[in-house]
C-alpha cells in the first residue's frame, strides 16, 4: 500500500509514518517543517512543501498512485485560534480544501482526516459520542468541522471517502522511545509538565480552579498516540474494504483533571512539580470526555495503553531521552 502523510513530521504525523512503514506499506511525508522536524520523519519518502501550494500537490499526487491520504497537517491550538482566528481558517480549512480538490483532480479518493473533541463544544452528556450536537465555542473547533462537512457533502458530491478521527487529548510518546511530543513553543499539559519536573521549567501554570469540576481545573481523556495510530490503520482498512465515509470519537472514555495529571507525573517522576494556579485559558471547556464505543465496535479498536500512569511514563521517557535528564 502507498499512502501520502500530509503533516508526517509532526507529533501524530511521526508515530503514524513509523507505524505505516513498520506493517510494510509504502509512505511519503508532505510537510512544510513549520511545526515539524525532518529528523522525525523515521522511515520512508520525504517532501518538503506546504499543502497551500497546489502546483506541489498536483505534482507529488498525479506521480504518486497513493492508495490513500491521512492529513494531519494543522494548527491545533485552542487559545492561539481565539487570538488568531485568520491563521486557523486559512491552514485548517482553506489549505485543506486545496489538499482535497487536488486529490479529486488526481484520483485518489480516500482520506483520513485528523478532526477533534473540540467540534462539539460544550458537552451536553457524560461522555461525548458521535451524535452529540456539535456546537465549537472555539474557532480551531469551527476550522476541523468546517472540513468535516466538506468531507460529507465530497462524499455525495465526488464519492471522495474519508474517515475523521476525533482525537481527544493525544499524548504519550512512541512506546520504543524514538519519536515523542514536540511542539516550538510547547502549550500542552504533558509534555509542560514533565518539564516542569526535569527542571526545564520553573512551574507549571494551572489554567482556571474554578471551573465546575470536582477539583476545579479542566478534564480531558488523554489518549495514547500509539493507540491513535492504530486507530487510523483500522480506519484505513475501513475504506480500503470499501466502507463508506465515517467519523469517530477516540478517547479512552475516562477524564482526568490537570491536578490529577500533574499528580501522576509526580509518581512517574519521583520528582517535586510547581504549581501555580493562573486564569481560565480562553476556549476551553470545562470537560471534554470520549465515548469511543462505536470505534471500537465498528473500527475493532482497542487502545492498549489507556491508563494515564503509562501514557505520561512514556512521554517521560521521551522528555529524558530527548533532553537528557535522568529519570528518577
Ligand atoms: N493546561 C494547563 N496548563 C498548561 C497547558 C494546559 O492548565 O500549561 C490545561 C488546559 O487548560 C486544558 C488541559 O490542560 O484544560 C489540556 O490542555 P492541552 O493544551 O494539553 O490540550 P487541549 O485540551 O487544548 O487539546
Amino acid at each position: 500500500m502507498n499512502i501520502l502523510v500530509v503533516g508526517g513530521a509532526g507529533y501524530i504525523g511521526s508515530h503514524m509514518v513509523k507505524q505505516l512503514a513498520l506493517t510494510g506499506c509504502q509512505v511519503t511525508t508532505l510537510d512544510n517543517l513549520v511545526g515539524g522536524f525532518r529528523d522525525a520523519v523515521l522511515h520512508g519518502a520525504f517532501v518538503e512543501g506546504d499543502i497551500a501550494d497546489r502546483a506541489l500537490l498536483d505534482r507529488l499526487l498525479q506521480a504518486g498512485r497513493f492508495d490513500a491520504v491521512m492529513h494531519f497537517a494543522s494548527h491545533i491550538q485552542v487559545g492561539e485560534s481565539v487570538q488568531d482566528p485568520a491563521k486557523y481558517y486559512g491552514n485548517n480549512v482553506v489549505n485543506t480544501l486545496n489538499l482535497l480538490e487536488a486529490m479529486r483532480h488526481a484520483g485518489v479518493m480516500r482520506f483520513i482526516f485528523s478532526s477533534t473533541a473540540a467540534i462539539f463544544g460544550e458537552p451536553q452528556t457524560e461522555r461525548i459520542a458521535e451524535d452529540h450536537p456539535k456546537q465549537p465555542i472555539n474557532p480551531y473547533g469551527r476550522s476541523k468541522l468546517m472540513v468535516e462537512q466538506a468531507l460529507e457533502d465530497y462524499d455525495r458530491a465526488y464519492g471522495l471517502r474519508s474517515v475523521c478521527l476525533r482525537y481527544f487529548n493525544a499524548a504519550g510518546a512512541d512506546p520504543e522511545g524514538q519519536l515523542g511530543e514536540r511542539h516550538e513553543p510547547e502549550t500542552h499539559l504533558i509534555p509542560l509538565v514533565l518539564q516542569a519536573a526535569s527542571g526545564r521549567r520553573p512551574h507549571i501554570s494551572v489554567f482556571g480552579q474554578d471551573y465546575d469540576t470536582p477539583d476545579g481545573t479542566c478534564i480531558r481523556d488523554y489518549v495514547h498516540i500509539t493507540d491513535l495510530c492504530e486507530a487510523h490503520w483500522l480506519a484505513l482498512q475501513s475504506l480500503l474494504h470499501g466502507e463508506g465515509s465515517q467519523a469517530y470519537n477516540l478517547g479512552n472514555g475516562h477524564g482526568f483533571s490537570v491536578n490529577q495529571v500533574i499528580e501522576a507525573a509526580r509518581r512517574v517522576t519521583g520528582r517535586d512539580i510547581e504549581v501555580r494556579y493562573a486564569p481560565r485559558r480562553p476556549g476551553d471547556p470545562a470537560r471534554l470526555v470520549a465515548d469511543s464505543t462505536q470505534a471500537q465496535r465498528r473500527l475493532d479498536w482497542r487502545p492498549r495503553y489507556a491508563a494515564l500512569d503509562t501514557l505520561v511514563e512514556h512521554a517521560w521517557r521521551w522528555e529524558c531521552r530527548s533532553h537528557s535528564c535522568q529519570p528518577a
